[in-house]
């Protein structure tokens, strides 16, 4: 009993979380692993008839019964439905509709009565004829163990495809779906599973299922980025197959951009190829596993922070942190970011500038030519559209319904979602390396304080104050929206959030009240202007200090005086 309790306890400390990488052109036995690959699908697709086999031997076991109830009510529920459908049909065209709405709803009533009867006469018979049932499943099982022998796959492989067969076929049962065949277009994974959990130093040597080429534990603390992306190039090799007892590589080199914690221990890794427009790509996926309070939580002392930004000389300041100590600090995201958001955000208005051209262009052409009646329908709400997917569409039903003197059009549309395409795929590359870049910023600020702290005060997420944070970025030319998006303070947050409780380091949410107008120095509350300038001098004590910073060293102390 005390055991059970014990693993339950772990169990509730217990979190999952999902490395991804980036992988390269693999080095050796891609050949294999796609074999594999191809052989997954192949597995999936025999297991998907198996499936529709069994279900079609127990609905005629249960269409057997010869009870006509059952096909009764089944008779009845058609016969309500189509008199439900009539009554809509009418309903939506007359106006005077509204005894046929209620006739409606009273059938829809007894539709669910006899749903529920019949659902109730299922049970009974299945209950009633349990051995039937039984010799199905049976089947169904001897048909899924003969596919897994034949599947020509190791069996990390098709233990993988067999679980998630596991868990769809019951989904689908539930929601009345089929499960779908899946047409092999060349993307796929190939995984391996360790079922205790694999320690993660024994990744970095001889594991029979996965390894990865060492790195060197300093290399994610070097400070110049390239230099770091060099150091942390590695190499995995993931197991596809056996030769005779020796494992069989499928090998990449990778950049680990950032570490797995030694806390954690390796559930299931997967190399899975995707398709990246005309070409494949492939990303390493590592899912751990680790107890929340591994981690030593000897206190190492607390630390205040105060989240929100403004325009500084280099960049923009999204936190100002402050210890016991009186040691402080600053996160700011340089300039060269920011300059690239302008850029994402310019490619942004590049494309709509685009985009309200080729509606302007598409109305002045309607106007003046005799257009089919289709077309005068699609376009009826031009002025409307508000996404280049119309005009995707719009092209689309246009090639089926070609008319005289409409090439210049179609290849005036043509043209433009060619230009939008290859502007929308710059735009969002751009926006994921800098918005990754961001993150990685924020992991490490968070990461360098728990290394130092056992305690984090962060103000009280309040929506009000999200509000009011553009009054923090007014200075300088861009839009304080803008900034805002820059920043994402709430991303900051979240990686401050979950940096700290992955580690059972403690969180206290403060009151956000007054954090800014109060002067730690002398306790004066006033109003001032927080937005024209960094520093203010405090009117009864005449201190001068940094906004920022005076709302760090409040939250620090509000937060001590709570936690005692
Ligand atoms: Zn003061």
């Amino acid at each position: 009993m005390a055991k059970k309790m014990q693993s339950e306890e772990a169990q509730r400390n217990t979190s999952f979380r999902v490395f991804e990488y980036g992988c390269l052109s693999p080095l050796a036995n891609e050949d294999i692993a796609l074999e594999q690959m191809r052989k997954r699908n192949e597995f999936w697709n025999r297991l998907v008839s198996i499936e529709g086999e069994y279900r079609k031997k127990s609905m005629s076991l249960i269409a057997s019964e010869r009870n006509d109830t059952l096909d009764n009510l089944e008779g009845k529920i058609a016969d309500l439905r189509d008199e439900i459908d009539k009554h809509r049909k009418v309903a939506l065209k007359d106006v005077d509709a509204f005894s046929l709405v209620n006739e409606v709803k009273k059938l829809q009533e007894d539709r669910k009565i006899l749903y529920a009867e019949q659902k109730m006469r299922r049970k009974e018979f299945i209950e009633m004829n349990k051995p039937a049932f039984e010799l199905i499943e049976k089947e169904r099982r001897d048909a899924v163990k003969k596919a897994q022998a034949e599947s020509g796959l190791w069996w990390c492989n098709y233990d993988d495809v067999l679980s998630s067969y596991n868990v769809a076929r019951i989904k689908a049962m539930k929601e009345g779906k089929e499960l779908k065949y899946h047409r092999f277009d060349g993307s796929g994974k190939v995984s391996v599973r360790c079922q205790r959990g694999l320690a993660i130093e024994k990744v970095f040597g001889s594991n029979k299922h996965i390894q990865i080429k060492p790195i060197d534990q300093t290399a994610w603390d070097c400070s110049i980025r390239a230099e770091r992306r060099k150091m942390t190039r590695s190499i995995v090799k993931i197991r596809v197959g056996s030769d005779g007892r020796d494992p069989i590589w499928f090998e990449l080199p990778f950049v680990m951009h950032r570490p797995i914690s030694f806390e954690c221990t390796i559930r299931s890794a997967s190399v899975v190829r995707e398709k990246y427009g005309n070409s494949f790509r492939y990303k390493l996926i590592i899912i751990t596993c680790f107890s929340q309070f591994a981690e030593n939580t000897a206190d190492k002392g607390a630390v205040g922070i105060d989240l929100g930004w403004r325009r500084v000389d280099d960049g923009l300041r999204v936190a100002y942190w402050c210890d016991e100590e009186g040691r402080n600090g600053t996160l700011t995201i340089p300039n060269d970011i920011i300059v690239r958001f302008k850029k994402v955000d310019d490619l942004k208005s590049i494309r709509g500038r685009h985009f309200n051209n080729a509606k302007a262009v598409l109305a002045g052409w309607l106007k003046d030519k005799p257009t089919p009646e289709w077309l005068k329908g699609e376009a009826k709400f031009l002025y409307k559209w508000n996404s280049p997917s119309k005009f995707k569409k719009l092209l689309f039903k246009w090639h089926q319904k070609r008319f005289p003197e409409d090439q210049e059009m179609v290849a005036f549309i043509e043209k433009y979602l060619k230009r939008d395409l290859h502007l929308w795929q710059w735009e969002f590359n751009l926006r994921d390396k800098i918005q990754r870049r961001r993150r990685e910023l924020y992991r490490i600020f968070a990461a360098e304080l728990v290394k130092r702290y056992s305690t984090v005060f962060l103000e009280k997420f309040d929506l009000r104050r999200v509000e009011e944070e553009s009054e923090y970025g007014t200075q300088g030319a861009l839009l304080s929206n803008y900034h805002r998006t820059i920043a994402s303070v709430s991303i900051l947050r979240n990686v401050i959030n979950s940096t700290f409780s992955r580690r059972g380091k403690y969180i206290l949410q403060i009151e956000a009240k007054n954090t800014t107008m109060k002067c730690h120095k002398c306790g004066q509350v006033e109003k001032f202007d927080s937005k024209r300038q960094i520093f203010h001098t405090c009117s009864a004590c005449d201190a001068v200090w940094d906004q920022d910073h005076n709302a760090a060293i409040n939250i620090l102390e509000r937060g001590l005086s709570q936690k005692e």
